[in-house]
């Protein structure tokens, strides 16, 4: 049995367990809390029933001891005559403790007629009595559970005497009675309870397969097939919710898998490009034994050439993958935006002049203090220079302007060069994509001219709490805004 088979069975069974432990404690109080009030009812139907028979009794005795005038024993004895009693036992005794009157109940005494005269008894009767000497009436259960009996005891005063009247009621059918009620619980409680850990299996059984299933679909999902899906339960439930989730964790996996295995080829490809250019070159110088100075020196100004693209672009790339790992080491600095545009702008301005271009910087209206990775903050706006003035035709114009508002600041670098074809724009930002692969390779620029420019700016901006769009870009020119977000 395989570790997933373990540990689904030992949910099962933690679950059975779990179910019929819950359900055996909650059966266990219910018997127990219903046992408790049958015994206390039936104890109380025996004491009312106890004490109406006392009543009674002692009615009869008085109006025998008013209407005869016959002395207080003799009245008892009569009134015992007189008295009918099935299942209980009356038990007089004058107030020296002298058994006056006993009355015959046969068989049904768990120690016979006599069972108040047997030593074991005396000590609990005794205290009964005087109890009831004390207090005018007193209940008390003698003997053991097998043999119980309910006991009354009422004072009677009669003229200058006082008798104590006892009523005695075997307890065997009450016991009987409750010693069913416990035979029902003992066979009730353990057969529910096996019923009900089957059904807790089955039903765990049943309820945890779709987790079986989806578990061995899972393992079965690899690097290589990650198009494949666990399937997903009908019903709407937990399950069948975990699965969706499970499902769009793969969905993303696999997108950005994807993403790593084009990056990896869409990079390699941009690298052979170079070092193809690069060996050509010095095979080609190496092929003729002598060479004039010029020759060679125009072979190592191309190898040089790419040897620099080559180093922007594994830099480039290294940004990114810093990037997408989380792994950049950030250099946070308070300082301004305006002044460091300013900058930017006054760096550029030699590449611009060389291409004919006029460039301009418009500064905001007061200083916008700004806390970010000033070098990274640099590098995305230099690469939006580098972009507008690579792509902006000789005679063109390269327009930069800072503003502030309550919320964010606004960087806008504006050229006059021949726009983005509208089917590119929604790509311009994705990784690699160039329009026009040789357009792209302007040697005097920084940049691999790789297409990795854009992303790297969307990259800064967004580190920054911020972001870059294409606002306009059409034949007259194109237009790209930087927000970022105000220092607080
Ligand atoms: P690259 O290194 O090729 O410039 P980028 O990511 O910076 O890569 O830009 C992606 C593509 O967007 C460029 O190849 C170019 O086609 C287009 N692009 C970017 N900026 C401009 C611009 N100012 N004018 C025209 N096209 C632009």
């Amino acid at each position: 049995m395989n570790s997933k088979a373990t540990l689904m069975n030992s949910m099962r069974a933690r679950l059975t367990f779990w179910y019929t432990g819950v359900l055996a404690l909650v059966l266990l109080l219910f018997a127990f809390s219903t046992y408790l009030y049958l015994a206390r009812a039936s104890r109380q139907r025996t004491d009312d029933s106890l004490s109406d028979t006392a009543s009674s009794f002692i009615s009869s005795f008085n109006s025998e001891l008013s209407d005869e005038h016959q002395p207080a024993d003799e009245a008892i004895r009569e009134a015992s005559r007189n008295f009918h009693f099935r299942d209980r036992q009356v038990i007089v005794f004058d107030d020296r403790r002298n058994l006056v009157v006993a009355s015959d109940i046969g068989e049904k005494m768990p120690f016979g007629n006599g069972w108040f005269a047997l030593p074991e008894a005396q000590p609990q009767l005794a205290s009964l009595l005087d109890a009831a000497s004390r207090g005018g009436r007193a209940y008390a259960t003698l003997f053991d559970s097998k043999n119980a009996l309910r006991v009354l005891a009422v004072a009677v005063p009669a003229g200058q005497h006082s008798y104590l009247f006892v009523v005695a009621n075997p307890l065997q059918e009450q016991e009987k009675a409750l010693g069913q009620a416990r035979k029902a619980f003992y066979v009730a409680i353990p057969l529910a309870l096996l019923l009900t850990s089957l059904g807790g299996y089955l039903l765990a059984r049943k309820s945890l397969a779709p987790v079986v299933t989806m578990g061995e679909r899972a393992a079965r999902i690899g690097a290589s097939n990650l198009n494949e899906r666990i399937p997903v339960p009908q019903n709407n439930n937990e399950l069948g919710r975990l699965a969706l989730i499970f499902n769009q964790l793969l969905a993303r996996l696999d997108r950005s898998f994807a993403q790593q295995k084009r990056f990896m080829a869409d990079a390699s490809h941009e690298l052979r490009t170079p070092v193809a250019v690069i060996c050509g070159e010095s095979e080609v110088a190496l092929s003729k034994k002598t060479r004039d100075d010029t020759e060679y020196r125009e072979s190592l100004a191309i190898v040089n050439d790419e040897g620099q693209r080559l180093t922007r672009m594994v830099e480039d790339l290294f940004t990114l993958a810093r990037a997408d790992a989380g792994e950049y080491p950030l250099v946070l600095t308070d300082f301004y935006l305006d002044e460091s545009m300013n900058e930017c702008v006054r760096s550029v301005r030699s590449l611009a002049t060389q291409k004919e271009l006029e460039i301009s910087y418009q500064q905001p209206a007061k200083e916008i203090p700004f806390r970010g990775d000033e070098p990274l903050v640099r590098r995305m706006v230099l690469n939006l220079l580098h972009n507008a003035i690579k792509y902006t035709p000789k005679g063109g114009q390269v327009r930069v302007s800072v503003n502030e508002n309550r919320q964010h600041c606004e960087v806008t670098i504006r050229d006059t060069g021949p726009g983005i074809p509208r089917e590119a724009q929604p790509h311009i930002f994705d990784r690699f994509f160039r329009v026009d692969k040789a357009r792209s390779r302007d040697e005097s620029l920084n940049g691999s001219g790789a297409g990795l420019g854009l992303s790297i700016a969307k990259w800064v901006a967004e580190l920054h709490g911020g972001g870059i769009r294409l606002n306009h870009s059409d034949a007259g020119g194109t237009t790209f805004v930087i927000t970022l977000p105000v220092r607080a």
